[in-house]
């Protein structure tokens, strides 16, 4: 492969410093914005002639180096973001793949359609969504998001272009979804929306003592729509894994009285204050000065005991937008890390083991002083997807703070807490993850599904043309 920094054809114009989304690095690349899929096609053309290799980046909001090819180029698809097709009837829409989910619930919302399988932040685009091919709060019901594409069209390396469904091009269709950008581009994907009767959901929120019964509870409520843990990393011995609990119920038809203003977009809009009066915009430097491991501790001793007392137990309206995107509450959140930033840690395991291997990994964490700052519990089940992540159980996810003090241990507990999840017959989120080997990967996605992989990446990319820091670290 020819130095990219040499390559006349990549003009010092385009070069531009890229960061993950957790801030943990960053690394020069050349920059692409597209408006069409013809520009695509003809970086491709020039790849193909010169040598070069492309990543592709919805909006980089993975949390390590998936949308990231340090030192070559980036397609970024965010101006590729036009609206093609919309039935409010049946619900079908069909985008360009650079539109965000913000764009799309805004677009649908007031004609009383909704996204079954939300990310918990709206700034992600589609394209990136099925790249990774997304879960929800409601994962073991509503599946991933690639469930609900009807249809889409890719653009290969080689330059030609492929329409998928579940039923056509089949095997293209489960490992393009999934397959983190490394088999095609997305150019049109047409998706199901789901009909809902009100902009507000029925939350019912409660307090769980440990981790058994976070997990109990994950489990005992799955008649509901959407259900999630906020787990407490940082205690220890009988309140290991406490956690607040949240489950959430679309309303029926008739039950809003008023579902014209409920479901009006600018009634969903999160405030830009908090109590009416701190910008938010400025509330992550604020929390910054907590984000250590004695703050953090205090704060989530302090929630805990307000979730088990004032909070628990309550039932109430909250609005889509408030429940699905709670961490856009906080503009910026993830710079209140610090310098050094966060890599998140989401691991999958299957019912059976999930308590056992979660439990070791807690404590593993507090021994070695590197507790999560947060920690997120879902439910899951598995799908057809190539390069899936998911499995019949749970998954706990947990944010990592990264200081150049820090840098050598934490690797040394992720490639511990690899072992155990391993070890538990658990998989990984290429979306989240920054720390696995290709032994790792490997391990985990099967020899037959990373042999199919290989295969399939030789076919429709032999000059490994799509190619990511991810690729690279996992895949060599
Ligand atoms: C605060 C926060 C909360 C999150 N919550 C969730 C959650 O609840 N559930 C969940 O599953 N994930 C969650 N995520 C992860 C996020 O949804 C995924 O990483 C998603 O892929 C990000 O989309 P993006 O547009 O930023 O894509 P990027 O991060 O830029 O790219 C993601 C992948 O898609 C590929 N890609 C991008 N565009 C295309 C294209 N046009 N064609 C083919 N491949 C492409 C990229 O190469 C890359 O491999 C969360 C992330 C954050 C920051």
């Amino acid at each position: 492969m020819r130095d990219t920094h040499q390559n006349p054809i990549l003009p010092v114009e385009y070069l531009f410093r890229l960061e993950n989304f957790g801030h943990s690095f960053s690394c020069p690349v050349f920059l692409f914005r597209p408006t069409h899929a013809e520009q695509v096609f003809t970086l491709f053309e020039q790849a193909r002639k010169n040598g070069f290799h492309i990543g592709l980046r919805g909006a980089g909001r993975s949390y390590g180096d998936a949308a990231i090819n340090s030192g070559s180029v980036v397609i970024d698809f965010r101006r590729m973001n036009r609206i093609r097709d919309w039935n409010p009837e049946s619900g079908v829409i069909t985008v360009e793949p650079g539109v965000t989910i913000e764009q799309l619930w805004r677009y649908i919302l007031e004609d009383g359609w909704w996204s079954p399988v939300m990310p918990g932040t709206m700034f992600p685009t589609i394209g990136g969504c099925l790249g990774a091919n997304i879960h929800g709060k409601n994962n073991w019901k509503a599946g991933t998001l690639g469930e609900h594409v009807l249809e889409f069209t890719a653009l290969l390396p080689d330059g030609s272009e492929v329409s998928c469904k579940p039923d056509k091009n089949k095997d293209l269709f489960y490992a393009i979804i999934g397959g983190m950008g490394l088999l095609g581009v997305f150019t049109s994907i047409t998706l199901q929306m789901k009909k809902i009767y009100s902009g507000d959901l029925e939350v019912f929120a409660w307090a769980e003592p440990n981790l058994n019964r976070v997990l109990k509870a994950t489990d005992e409520t799955k008649d509901n729509d959407y259900i999630i843990g906020w787990v407490d990393c940082t205690a220890g011995g009988r309140g290991l894994g406490r956690g607040q609990m949240h489950s959430a119920n679309y309303l029926k038809p008739g039950e809003d009285p008023y579902p014209a203003q409920s479901l009006n977009a600018d009634n969903q809009d999160l405030p830009n204050t908090i109590f009416g009066l701190v910008p938010k915009s400025i509330v992550w430097q604020f929390m910054r000065l907590a984000m250590n491991n004695m703050g953090v501790r205090a704060g989530n001793t302090a929630k805990y005991l307000m979730n088990y007392t004032i909070g628990h137990k309550k039932r109430y309206l909250q609005s889509l937008i408030a429940f699905t995107f709670l961490l856009d509450y906080v503009p910026n959140w993830e710079r209140a890390y610090g310098k050094g930033g966060l890599i998140q840690y989401q691991s999958f395991l299957p019912k059976e083991t999930a308590y056992d291997v979660y439990t070791s990994m807690l404590k593993l964490c507090k021994r070695r002083r590197l507790p999560s700052y947060l920690g997120v519990v879902k439910r899951h089940r598995p799908d057809n997807f190539l390069l899936s992540h998911a499995v019949d159980g749970f998954s706990l996810a947990m944010d990592l703070k990264v200081t150049n003090r820090n840098r050598s241990r934490l690797l040394n507990l992720t490639q511990d807490l690899n072992r155990l999840v391993l070890e538990g017959g658990g998989r990984f989120y290429f979306a989240k993850d920054s720390t696995l080997t290709p032994d790792d990967a490997a391990a985990y996605l099967g020899k037959d599904t990373t042999e199919k992989f290989k295969k399939l990446k030789a076919k429709v990319d032999p000059d490994r043309i799509l190619q990511t820091d991810l690729y690279r670290r996992c895949f060599r």
